[in-house]
């Protein structure tokens, strides 16, 4: 059998421990998530016939606040992979020193085949499934693959319906005009350039004009390839699902975020050459490689193949473990998710913040609160890393885990209650 997801990212976990402090009980309590839903979502399609979808909400962690992770909509969720999501979440979280725990869930679904109202009914049908494990001090959703700002807002909705009071703290991510925060849509991406461009020549080696490759051209993809053809890298090649664009002295951005829109794919586009395998995408000669797509998409078969100066994890759980070996093996430093892609949960919190407070934040600041705390976590993560010789990944994992240790020690240890095991 091959390993679960679960085991593969657990193994990041196990090569920090050395480097971490960390009680033993805090290690054993991570071990498994705290709460684990599956539930079945029935819902209307627009012919009359009934569809039934399976949903879930996983809890990993909430030592250190409400869990915190968003809700995918996707033909391959299951309970292996809202789990991992979920145990991402928790370390994320941590290392961005946000007062949150770790969950996620999803509907195995596929979006693309559904109308926008199957959609609006799939979203509303899930809050009602899990409304009694979420709340804004227990648990607190957010979009993710396949969902965005459209479904954040039938669900903040239906669970005001629910609770009967308006809750937005409820889930982040919102429509502005149901009590969203400017630049949410943009975090994840404007948080990986604060990231890419603290940790500057360490990825670019110098270079000029980096090039840089980029799999994955959804939300988070396609505004960090402007992000970074504005600030002077060159984007050699982009893929969707459906197809890879490739030119070597720099595509035209614009244009094909222009043609994605109108079209809802790459494939024919009006700038560069279409690769005949999209695949090979990965392994074109660049400073940066940045897949933004689905987990596992650097694996053992295609890691030694890449010749990326470095990978910036923008998507989840990108690089494989053993394709993390092979890479660190072969020297090509890799920018950890947990770090890359955190700019997205950050300023969901800023959103709950102002939630709570009634509050409504102007667009400079979250700019400037987002930039400051990615630029801080990177600079620590780096530091540590050049302290200790050890990867950008175990760095931030260390950073992380006693982060959590140290709360859940807070909560009392073994010592505490005067060592010596059971009594009586
Ligand atoms: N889905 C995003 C992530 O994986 C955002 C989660 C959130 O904002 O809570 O980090």
């Amino acid at each position: 059998m091959s390993p679960s997801l679960l085991d593969d990212a657990r193994r990041r976990l196990e090569m920090a421990r050395p480097e971490a402090e960390i009680s033993d009980e805090a290690w054993a309590r991570l071990a498994m998530p705290r709460s684990t839903l599956k539930v079945s979502i029935p819902i209307r399609r627009d012919d009359g016939s009934l569809a039934v979808y399976a949903g879930y909400r996983v809890r990993y962690d909430s030592t250190r606040g409400p869990a915190k992770g968003g809700i995918r909509f996707h033909p391959d969720v299951g309970v292996d992979e809202t789990t991992t999501l979920a145990f991402w979440m928790t370390f994320k979280t941590a290392l961005m020193d946000l007062p949150f725990g770790g969950g996620k869930g999803g509907v195995a679904v596929n979006p693309k085949e559904l109308s926008v109202a199957e959609i609006e009914r799939i979203s509303r049908a899930y809050i009602a499934a899990v409304a009694d494990t979420i709340g804004p001090d227990v648990d607190v959703p957010a979009p993710d693959v396949g969902t965005g700002e459209l479904e954040m807002g039938w669900m903040v909705d239906e669970y005001a319906k629910i609770r009967r009071q308006s809750l937005p703290a409820v889930i982040t991510g919102k429509p502005l005009a149901l009590g969203g925060i400017p630049g949410r849509s943009s975090a994840t991406s404007d948080g990986a350039f604060h990231v890419i461009q603290a940790l500057g020549e360490r990825l670019t080696g110098g270079a000029e004009a980096p090039r840089v490759v980029i799999q994955g051209f959804g939300n988070a993809g396609a505004q960090l390839a402007s992000l970074l053809v504005d600030a002077g890298y060159r984007v050699i090649a982009v893929s969707d699902s459906r197809a890879a664009v490739h030119d070597p002295n720099g595509l035209d951005v614009a244009k094909l975020r222009k043609h994605k829109d109108e079209t809802g794919a790459l494939t024919d586009p009006p700038v560069g050459r279409e690769m005949d395998d999209p695949a090979e995408l990965l392994t074109l000669e660049t400073e940066l490689l940045v897949p933004a797509a689905l987990q596992g998409a650097i694996h053992k078969d295609n890691a030694w193949e890449i010749q990326a100066r470095a990978v910036v994890e923008v998507a989840n759980g990108p690089v494989t473990a053993t394709a993390d070996d092979i890479l660190d093996e072969r020297g090509i430093e890799i920018v950890p998710d947990i770090l890359a892609n955190a700019g997205g949960v950050t300023v969901s919190w800023f959103e709950w913040v102002q939630n709570r407070q009634g509050d409504r934040w102007k667009p400079d600041r979250v700019a400037q609160r987002l930039e400051e705390r990615m630029v801080a976590e990177t600079e620590r993560v780096a530091r540590l890393a050049e302290d200790r010789g050890i990867p950008l990944r175990t760095a931030a994992w260390v950073l992380a885990l006693e982060r959590l240790g140290e709360a859940m020690d807070a909560t009392g240890t073994e010592r505490l209650y005067g060592g010596g095991g059971k009594k009586g």
